[in-house]
């Protein structure tokens, strides 16, 4: 094997990966060095093995409060969690094996182990060297470990831990109200868990449109997760098993104290550059440690591109996908680009949230005057159809121009419904674009039609 390549990518998860393989695509040899596992945080320890036991854990909820409804009688339901953390074990498997294939379908050179990069077009692994006209950093990122509640890997815990339990928490904290907590709250709740969630702003998922995200609380309150804002999780002891955490009020400085089984700390994720050698080499990184690039994704050192978490810009792995996508391509000499104001983001609950855009106090600070259409599923006939009436959609347009400034979707499936708003904000759509649509009948997707007919108050099932 040669150790001379056009381009080495450090990291195999959704960044590097897609990376490394358009990259050969346009032609390139390339090297993909990876330290741990095939398909990163992604598919080992993020995005797939939690949608496995939020799909497995929702069917379970579905057969509990809905199958009766439908008709559909089940005299003995119980949960087998090995052979559910069993099958999640399977599916995180088979997607890992699929990137090896893609690695040997397209002539793309897997190292094994730690990469560092001693100088401009030199990165060494276990001692070897490797040599390449330019390097991509895809490191990723690894949850972030607050002082105050250090991870023991048993009772204080990561988003990582919380994937492989092997008994129900009777009672279980999640510290943090974001995406990562509400996800692995849901999950655990359902199978028993009495959850709490303490989160330190004043509602979950800080960054998202508040009035969506306040229904969606609603609704998992209903499901009987608990929630404690402007709180923060002050210390954990453990204590033969189980561990007492205290807690203290933003607004009040209250102290109380919770005794739980499990805590999960969701606080957020920092990026990984541990031993890649940057401080030595010069390359830039901000207060909060993500590697600093420029518009081509080049870091402060010529040669030197980074994509992905590490980067921090918006730590998703379809957005990491587009940013390797987009160097390999500017590396080829085409024109790469990642249009961030079309990227969603989606929570995977139930309902689900999902959205693309502005939110609602967003656009009004960036453009004034607004209007807005809602509708709500419980109006939508397939919704009905399919007892899936929760949630609605919000759909906020520009006042002067009607163009489409964001699509809010909190529904059954909303993640795969805002894939029209995506294409439409990619395309500049306008409202009446949307509202103009066809939308087969009956499907839930009437619903973003109605909101944007609503929009100018002319939603016909409203
Ligand atoms: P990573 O996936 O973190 O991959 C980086 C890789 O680099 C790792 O495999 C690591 O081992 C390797 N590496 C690091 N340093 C070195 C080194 N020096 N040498 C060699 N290898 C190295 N995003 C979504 O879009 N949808 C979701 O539903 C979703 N759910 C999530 C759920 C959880 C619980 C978590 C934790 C994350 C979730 N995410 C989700 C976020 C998503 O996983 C990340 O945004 C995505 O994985 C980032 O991709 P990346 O390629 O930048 O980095």
């Amino acid at each position: 094997m040669s150790n001379s390549f056009d381009l080495i990518v450090i990291g195999a998860g959704p960044g590097g990966y897609v990376a490394a393989v358009r990259a050969a695509q346009l032609g390139m040899k390339v090297a993909c060095v990876e330290k741990q596992y095939l398909g990163g945080t992604c598919l080992n320890v993020g995005c797939i093995p939690t949608k496995a036991l939020l799909d497995s854990t929702e069917r379970l909820r579905f057969a509990q409060h809905s199958f009766a409804k439908h008709g559909i009688k089940i005299d003995k339901l119980s949960v087998d969690l090995a052979a559910m953390l069993s099958r999640k074990n399977d599916v995180v498997k088979a997607l890992t094996t699929g990137v090896g294939f893609l690695f040997k379908k397209n002539k793309i050179t897997h190292i094994n182990g730690l990469g560092k990069i001693t100088a401009p077009g030199k990165v060494d692994v276990a001692g070897t060297t490797y040599d390449a006209k330019n390097i991509l950093i895809a490191t990723g990122s690894a949850p972030i470990q607050i002082g105050s509640l250090p991870f023991d890997g048993k009772n204080i815990i990561s988003s990582t831990e919380a994937l492989t339990f092997d008994k129900v928490p009777e009672k279980l904290l999640v510290v943090g109200g974001g995406y990562i907590g509400v996800e692995l709250g849901s999950i655990w709740s359902r199978l028993g868990s009495e959850v709490t969630v303490v989160e330190f702003t004043d509602g979950i998922m800080p960054p998202s449109d508040r009035e969506m995200a306040g229904v969606l609380l609603k609704s998992l309150q209903k499901q009987g997760l608990t929630f404690q804002f402007k709180t923060a999780a002050q210390k954990a002891v453990v204590e033969i098993g189980k561990v007492r955490v205290t807690l203290e009020s933003a607004e009040t400085k209250q102290i109380s104290e919770v005794i739980v089984d499990k805590v999960v700390v969701a606080v957020g994720r920092r990026p990984v550059t541990d031993g890649l050698g940057l401080e030595s080499l010069g390359v830039k990184m901000n207060k909060r440690g993500f590697v600093e690039v420029d518009d081509h994704y080049q870091t402060s050192v010529a040669g030197i591109y980074a994509v992905g978490d590490v980067i921090g810009k918006i730590m998703l792995a379809h957005n990491a996908e587009e940013e390797g996508v987009a160097v390999a391509e500017m590396l080829a000499g085409k024109a790469g680009h990642v249009n961030y104001a079309a990227c969603p983001a989606v929570v995977y609950t139930h309902p689900e949230l999902a959205a693309v855009g502005l939110t609602e106090a967003q656009a009004r600070e960036k453009y004034g005057e607004i209007k807005i259409g809602r509708f709500s599923m419980l109006a939508n006939g397939r919704a009905r159809a399919s007892d899936e009436t929760e949630g609605m959609v919000k759909v906020i347009g520009d006042a002067k121009t009607d163009r489409l400034l964001g699509v809010h979707i909190l529904s059954a499936h909303a993640g795969e419904m805002i894939a029209e708003c995506v294409v439409a904000m990619e395309f500049a759509a306008t409202v009446e674009d949307l509202a103009r649509s066809f939308h087969a009948h009956p499907t839930l997707c009437e619903a973003i039609k109605e909101a944007a007919l609503a929009v100018e108050g002319r939603a016909i099932h409203a």
